[in-house]
């Protein structure tokens, strides 16, 4: 067996604690299957104001620490709790920044996270714990990378720290002005500096900074690791993506496989296994139920989990929706987000009220009795990184459809009712009437109740735990800690163009 790492995981999200999507489950879970693995995974996070010590047993292990801003100085403490029995998870108190009832959304969202991530590598030193690898997800944690190359590359403590940068979602970039590098501390630095990418030279980017700066780049699956790398999916960051693709790596998320079982979950009315599947059925009639649907097994239930968002596909759904309720189906539908996805959804629901169900909301519980619940599972997303939604509804026997992109694609195989192979109704292009056709296959295909339960068996069947995953991601930190090491002329301050060339050119 391969010695024991140090790894850091640093994330805007984790759950228990704080989620608003898919990157809250990662940050929650894969730590703890590394942690099984022997490795010593610790995490930190924003101490939100959503986050009761009380609740989760938080302990003050650093009162008070000093952490450089600008030219000033920022005072924050650090608390400590345990997730999966024995994994640290420590929060940031910076009140000034974090004790607000969000998570994002506000003006200074880039100096929040930026004193957020500072803040880390005073807290490292405080307690002493230096990380063989600091794993970094997303926006948030990216000027991390750029810091351990510039600004402490000199120091010892930090000498040899490698960095892992992981792309949840290559939309959300984290774009601010100037006034960031010298919150940052980064400002003679300048501007990152491509030739191919003009979009950057009077922006700070910090996606790009994680890019350019990690010794590993990750994203979430395979597909979308190939996608990126195109200017249709590569979010003017493909020239970039290009340069460091011997860097990058696509590696697909699992699920928390404790947390997501419907043998045990504890917010079903009704548990069951692969091989107890009429118990399910109890499951949807409770869910009609409290859906205010009429109860009745044989109507096919759809449900959506998402956030609201032009990626997730609700324009082609919007556009054929009144179609699909021409049909004998019934929806359930839970999501937050895009004040235009709620007044859409909201009219179709008056409109359709006997079989659309709508719930303008965040709830993790009823997340769990749709998934438990549901038929089918719908994802008809204009792009997805890589999906949780649709690995989680297979676990619990509910069918996806799902758009052939990034991770989807990665993990749900086309049924073949002549083979019976596959596992979900899969359609190719961006088009309501493509979203139309596999819904109406799916609705075909479920009138063949002995047939559909295999396929429900399949799907329960497959395995998308961490087990293989969390594996990869340990080659990928020794290639970090090896890549660190020898280092790239390219990952130091030639990357970036100085602020007074960056202005006259
Ligand atoms: P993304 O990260 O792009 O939002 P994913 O499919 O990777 O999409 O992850 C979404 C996660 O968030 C899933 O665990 C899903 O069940 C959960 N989720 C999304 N919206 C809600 C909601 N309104 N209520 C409860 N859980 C939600």
């Amino acid at each position: 067996m391969s010695p024991s790492l140090k790894i850091l995981f640093v994330s805007a999200e984790v759950v228990p604690f704080a989620k608003t999507g898919g990157l809250a489950d990662i940050a929650g879970s894969l730590p703890k299957a590394l942690a099984a693995y022997g490795h010593d995974v610790r995490v930190v996070m924003p101490r939100y104001a959503r986050i009761q010590p009380e609740r989760f047993g938080l302990k003050t292990i650093l009162p008070a620490l000093t952490v450089p801003v600008d030219d000033g100085m920022e005072t924050a403490s650090v608390m400590e709790a345990r997730i999966g029995g024995d994994v640290p998870v420590y929060f940031v108190g910076l009140d000034k920044y974090f004790n607000r009832e969000g998570i994002y959304g506000y003006p200074d969202d880039g100096e929040r996270f930026v004193v957020f991530c500072r803040a880390i590598l005073e807290m490292l030193k405080g307690l002493a714990w230096r990380p063989d690898v600091i794993h970094c997800h997303d926006w948030h944690t990216a000027i991390i990378p750029n810091w351990t190359k510039t600004l402490y590359r000199n120091d010892p403590f930090f000498r040899d720290v490698a960095t892992v940068y992981t792309i949840h979602n290559l939309a959300y970039q984290g774009v601010f002005g100037f006034r960031i590098l010298e919150i940052a501390g980064l400002d003679e630095l300048g501007y990152v500096h491509h030739p191919e990418t003009s979009d950057l030279n009077d922006v700070v980017d910090l996606m790009a900074r994680g890019i350019v700066f990690a010794d590993v780049v990750t994203t979430v699956s395979p597909r979308y690791a190939q996608e990126i790398l195109t200017p249709e999916h590569g979010e003017r960051l493909d020239p970039l993506l290009r340069e460091r693709e011997n860097r990058l790596f696509g590696v697909l998320n699992g699920v928390d496989y404790d947390e997501y079982d419907p043998a045990h979950d504890p917010y079903l009315d009704f548990n069951y296994t692969v091989d107890d599947l009429d118990r399910r059925v109890k499951n949807k009639q409770a869910l009609q139920r409290e859906a205010g649907l009429q109860e009745d097994p044989n109507i096919p239930l759809v449900g959506l989990i998402s956030r609201l968002t032009d990626q997730k596909g609700f324009d082609i759904l919007g556009a054929i929706f009144d179609h699909v309720l021409d049909l004998n189906v019934q929806f359930v539908l839970l999501g937050t987000g895009d004040q235009h996805y709620h007044s859409m959804l909201t009219r179709l629901a008056r409109e359709h009220p006997t079989q659309l169900a709508l719930f303008l909301t965040f709830n993790a519980p009823l997340a769990q009795k749709i998934y438990a619940g549901t038929d089918m599972f719908l994802m008809p997303s204009r792009f997805e990184p890589c999906g949780l939604g649709q690995m989680i509804a297979m676990r619990y026997g509910s069918i996806p459809i799902v758009r052939a992109t990034g991770g989807l694609a990665d993990t749900v195989d086309n049924y073949d009712p002549a083979r019976e192979t596959g596992t979900g109704f899969v359609f190719q292009r961006y088009e309501g009437h493509e979203l139309f056709a596999a819904l109406v296959r799916a609705l075909e295909n479920y009138r063949h109740r002995d047939a559909w339960r295999r396929l429900q068996q399949r799907c329960m069947r497959q395995d998308f735990s961490w087990r293989a995953s969390a594996g990869k991601y340990v080659d990928l930190y020794w290639k970090a800690i090896e890549w660190q090491r020898i280092g790239d002329p390219r990952q130091t301050e030639r990357a970036l163009r100085p602020f007074s060339l960056a202005r006259n050119p």
